[in-house]
């Protein structure tokens, strides 16, 4: 019989099991898949150049990654942001000189008064509770669509909004509340923050990696992680929780859920969930997300004076960004696909995907850009242990009627993952506070427990 349990062995999870054990817990780790990491994994151009298929950035503020970056002797490096970047609207390309993203100078007024009233909105927001807030269901009943369509009556505004904001959630503007929308800015510390590069949350990458982060804590765990076990079944008994997982079984006194609430809600709960919980899991989808990584012999579009970055308020790939790795020769392009464009291209193979992400980016670059030496893609919403990203995303009237089963736990269940953090929710940084946030919870309990035995 272990001490603690942990389902999953991505940031969050291996976060909560490193506090553990270094608290003397004995801990178990099941990890689905033959790696650790979830939503990090790392991947390699024919040259050995590194680059990352899922989470990739850090910033300022993301203490908490940061920290633990910091004291696994891993380091970051700042990305490449010389030069202008690209806005591409009407088939024209417009070009960026300050923080107005190259937005035609008749939109900017508008463009400028909506980010002002979002990021004072979000002010209001209670972190702790979203629920709480003053006014919430009123900022609940709403999508971020019909709030931002009612802010502006600018066509290329709002394009801008639908687009930024799909590139940030991985979601269409109508497929979340504006409470939700409001909530996760304040969690990152505010849209600009969310938006930028340098100073913000596409600030800094790991060097070799993020999913380095995992696997250095995965390594000090040794045998307490355990790959291949995907786990199925979870049954609680007064003080006991069950866990079956392909290939075994195992017991605890306490269990650590760390996964996106949807794959949560897909476990056999006996006894089964309470009401609340396991309506909150099955309306909280993620995104849908295709990541490529585009490698050329140079990164040519320095040479013309572009930094790399692309938003297309047009068409398919949403975003781009150089994603060089300093003191290697390759040119890297990192793109996106997000939301409903996701949706379609799910329905295209792989080489009708990878013939529409190069024509863009010619259409972008000029013609170098059809000829890569590397294409990666990773598709998300297609793995079976992650389904979606970045991560899961409440509609309307969902946080105000079951924002509290997000984390409070269930019995001797508690729930990890990006999505339950209130700062920095949906990214590493999140996933990491959950981890130390459950781990604290567990060990209080255990205390407890014991005290009154
Ligand atoms: C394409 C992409 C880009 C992103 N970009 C960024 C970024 O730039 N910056 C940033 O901060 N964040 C980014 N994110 C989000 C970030 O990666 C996640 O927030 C974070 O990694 C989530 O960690 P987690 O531990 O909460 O969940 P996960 O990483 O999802 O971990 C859950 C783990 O549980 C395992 N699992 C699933 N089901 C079972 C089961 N039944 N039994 C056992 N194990 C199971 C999974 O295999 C996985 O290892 C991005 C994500 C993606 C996909």
């Amino acid at each position: 019989m272990h001490d603690v349990i942990i389902v999953g062995a991505g940031l969050s999870g291996l976060t909560a099991a490193r506090q553990l054990t270094n608290a003397g817990m004995d801990v178990l780790v099941l990890e689905a898949r033959d790696r650790v990491g979830g939503r990090n994994e790392g991947g390699h151009l024919s040259d050995g150049t590194p680059v990352e298929l899922g989470g990739q950035w850090v910033g300022p503020t993301q203490d908490a990654v940061l920290t633990l970056i910091r004291e696994l002797g891993l380091e970051t490096f700042q990305v490449y942001n010389d030069g202008r970047s690209m806005l591409r609207l009407d088939r024209e390309l417009h070009y960026a000189e300050d923080d107005t993203f190259g937005l035609p100078r008749s939109s900017v007024t508008a463009f400028r008064r909506v980010l002002a009233q979002i990021e004072s909105l979000a002010q209001s927001i209670d972190l702790a509770d979203p629920g709480q807030t003053p006014d919430a269901a009123a900022l609940d009943r709403v999508t971020a669509d019909a709030w931002i369509r009612e802010q502006t009556a600018d066509p290329v505004v709002r394009r801008f909004y639908d687009t930024m904001l799909a590139t940030i959630f991985a979601a269409d503007t109508d497929e979340f509340s504006l409470l939700h929308l409001l909530f996760y800015i304040k969690s990152g510390g505010g849209l600009g923050r969310l938006m930028a590069t340098l100073d913000g949350a596409q600030d800094s990458r790991v060097a070799g990696g993020t999913h380095r982060i995992s696997e250095e804590m995965a390594a000090a765990l040794g045998a307490r992680v355990q790959l291949k076990s995907p786990v199925r079944r979870i049954r609680c008994r007064e003080s006991v929780v069950d866990v079956e997982f392909d290939g075994g079984s195992a017991s605890a006194r306490r269990l650590i859920v760390a996964l996106p609430p949807v794959l949560a809600g897909r476990l056999v709960y006996d006894p089964p969930m309470p009401a609340n919980r396991d309506s909150l899991t099955q309306q909280m989808p993620a995104g849908t997300v295709i990541k490529f990584q585009v490698g050329y012999a140079r990164p040519f579009w320095r040479e013309t004076g572009l930094n790399g970055a692309v938003l297309n308020l047009d068409t398919s790939v949403g975003l781009v960004y150089d994603n060089c790795v300093p003191g290697t020769s390759r040119g890297v392009l990192v793109a996106f696909i997000e939301g409903a464009h996701a949706r379609h291209a799910n329905e295209l193979t792989s080489v009708q995907r990878r013939n529409l992400v190069l024509s863009e980016l010619e259409q972008f670059f000029g013609p170098e850009a059809a000829q890569p030496t590397d294409f990666l893609e990773r598709n998300w919403s297609e793995e079976e242990f992650t389904r979606g990203c970045y991560g899961g995303r409440l509609g309307t009237g969902l946080w105000t009627r079951l924002g509290k089963s997000l984390r409070e736990p269930v019995g001797l269940i508690h729930w990890a993952g990006a999505e339950t953090s209130e700062i920095w929710n949906g990214y590493m940084d999140g996933a990491v506070r959950s981890g130390q946030r459950t781990a604290t919870e567990v060990l209080a309990a255990l205390a407890t427990a014991d005290s009154a035995i």
